[in-house]
């Protein structure tokens, strides 16, 4: 049997092999290097700053599992919480609440939890009966959203950060292609500025890393994952593009990096000049929404987040938001 050696080290056995770099590490070089790349990633976007008041989205998965745990390696004396909202997703909920818990208390930070049922009387579940009914991911994703920037709005955060990596951004962009959705291609990026008094900047430091380079972190880490995948997203457009888009990867293996590179690097300046010259700026006229009077781009209109809990209001009894 050939033990194939570290590339890096040159000394341990490898056991991570990155088809898109061509490189074989062993467990303790791969995960340094992960945490070098998301530094870099953090470093050329200035996502940072000493003075932040950071949020970390937690869901109990790999990705964003990943990224606290690297914020808090590289950024000891940062000052930032863990947020997890729970939708009420049956038994998935209070599996994924129980991983982020156990997290929490690995890195001794803070962790807000705000669970929808507690505070609206409803769950994601009841979507269902709604016209969202067929899309609950998409209902799903609105009100994590709306959610987070709502909770680190209210909290007083400078700025939040979500676990969308590399494979997430590819599906997202590739969807947003196939659609000619111009606009949303712009709006996705690494780094989300202040565009509104009560939105609160995002940031994605994970997005230079794949999925299974997540996991291994995860992994190796021995950091707290859930083992439950939630129901409601099984078969999803989604997660179907995504099976696709590996299916591409099997035969050009640095297909993902090179389409995200192309696009940040060649595509997007272009797409920006067009949308300029045609009058049509990224900035998008903000209105109060009249209900919860958090920012909307709908005039005279509530947001998709109160849009949807007025649905859910018309099937189940709510609290007032
Ligand atoms: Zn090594
Ligand atoms: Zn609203």
């Amino acid at each position: 049997m050939i033990v194939s050696r570290c590339r890096r080290c040159g000394v341990n056995r490898a056991e991570v092999y990155l088809a898109h770099s061509n490189l074989s590490l062993c467990p303790e070089c791969f995960t340094l290097l992960t945490e070098r790349r998301v530094r870099h990633t953090i470093e050329s976007h200035k996502m940072i700053s000493r003075d932040d008041r950071l949020g970390v989205a937690v869901s109990g998965g790999k990705d964003s599992s990943s990224l606290a745990y690297i914020l808090h390696n590289l950024y000891e004396k940062l000052d930032m919480v863990l947020i997890y909202v729970d939708l009420g997703v049956p038994e998935y909920s209070s599996h994924c609440l129980k991983k982020v818990e156990t997290l929490a208390k690995m890195l001794g930070r803070e962790l807000v939890v705000y669970s929808l049922e507690r505070e609206l009387g409803f769950t994601i579940g009841d979507v269902r009966g709604t016209i969202y009914g067929k899309k609950p991911c998409s209902a799903c994703g609105t009100i994590k959203r709306y959610l987070f920037n709502k909770i680190a709005y209210d909290l007083g955060l400078t700025k939040i950060a979500t676990g969308h990596n590399l494979d997430d951004t590819v599906e997202a962009l590739f969807n947003f292609y196939i659609e000619g959705n111009v606009k949303s291609l712009v709006r996705l990026r690494p780094y989300l500025p202040k565009t509104h008094p009560k939105i609160v900047p995002k940031i994605k430091p994970l997005i230079g890393l794949t999925d299974i380079e997540c996991y291994y972190y995860a992994e190796y880490k021995g950091l707290p994952i859930r083992a439950l995948e939630c129901q409601f997203s099984k078969g999803s457009r989604s997660v179907r593009r995504k099976e696709l888009l590996n299916t591409i990867v099997e035969k050009i293996p640095s297909f993902k990096h090179t389409f995200i590179n192309s696009h940040y690097k060649r595509i997007l300046p272009l797409l920006e000049q067009a949308l300029k010259s045609q009058g049509q700026g990224e900035e998008t006229e903000i209105y109060d929404c009249p209900i919860c009077g958090m920012p909307t781009s709908l005039k005279g209109m509530p947001c998709h987040f109160c849009k949807i809990v007025n649905m859910i209001k018309g099937k189940v009894e709510v609290k007032v938001s």
